[in-house]
């Protein structure tokens, strides 16, 4: 089968019927019979639901994928239903920012608008805020997204211990190479709410901002 495009930890495979197969991208030249068979898109939440040692993955965008499945798709409302299941909005974010009209909120406004519980975070500092972004959102072990958001209007940059392709969408997260034209990059627009969490437990001293 040939590749087509790659998102995340995913490669879309095109099949001789026409149709397409997903799997992980570690999976692309296994024999299909060593890999779990699946032809439901809706299979992708499920599939997109634990790591390969089962533990529960919270961030989808995070590289813990799980491998050994392959799920065949015969048109193109379930690719885009299987991928929206694994990597929840991110082609449309993707479609909106190649049309120059995505929105981006820095780090500041979105600690400044928690209310309840989570208005303690508007008191993360530059350095903790540093520390933090750079420990939790990495790409080895963190998250897969390329971020476009700044730490505050001034144009701030996130964290300086993230390299520069961390907040290039032509960059693989995955390897640091560069993307193909048709491969799809995940795009952070603002930041989660798992980091906003974490954001929460470093200003109570419950955890270390960095490593
Ligand atoms: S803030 Fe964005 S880059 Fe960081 S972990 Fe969350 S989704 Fe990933």
């Amino acid at each position: 089968m040939k590749e087509t495009f790659l998102i995340g930890q995913i490669i879309a495979l095109a099949s001789a019927d026409g149709g397409c197969e997903l799997r992980h991208r570690d999976d692309a030249g296994r024999p299909a019979r060593e890999l779990e068979p699946h032809a439901d898109p809706e299979d992708a939440a499920a599939l997109a639901l634990y790591d390969d040692a089962g533990n529960y993955r919270p961030l989808k965008t995070a590289p813990n994928l799980r491998h050994g499945w392959r799920l065949a798709l015969d048109g193109q409302e379930g690719l885009r239903l299987a991928l929206e299941l694994f990597y929840p909005a991110r082609l449309g974010a993707w479609r909106v920012y190649q049309r120059g009209r995505l929105d981006t909120t820095p780090l500041r406004e979105t600690l400044g608008r928690q209310t309840g519980m989570y208005r303690v975070t508007a008191k993360l500092t530059d350095e903790q805020a540093d520390a933090l972004v750079g420990r939790f959102c990495r790409s080895d072990g963190g998250c897969l997204r390329a971020i476009f958001w700044r730490r505050d209007r001034a144009g701030t940059v996130p964290s300086t211990r993230l390299p520069p392709e961390k907040f290039d969408p032509a960059c693989d997260q995955t390897t640091g190479k560069t993307l193909a034209e048709d491969d799809v990059p995940l795009i952070c627009q603002e930041a989660c709410n798992l980091l906003v969490a974490e954001v929460r437990a470093v200003v109570k001293g419950e955890r270390p901002a960095g490593e």
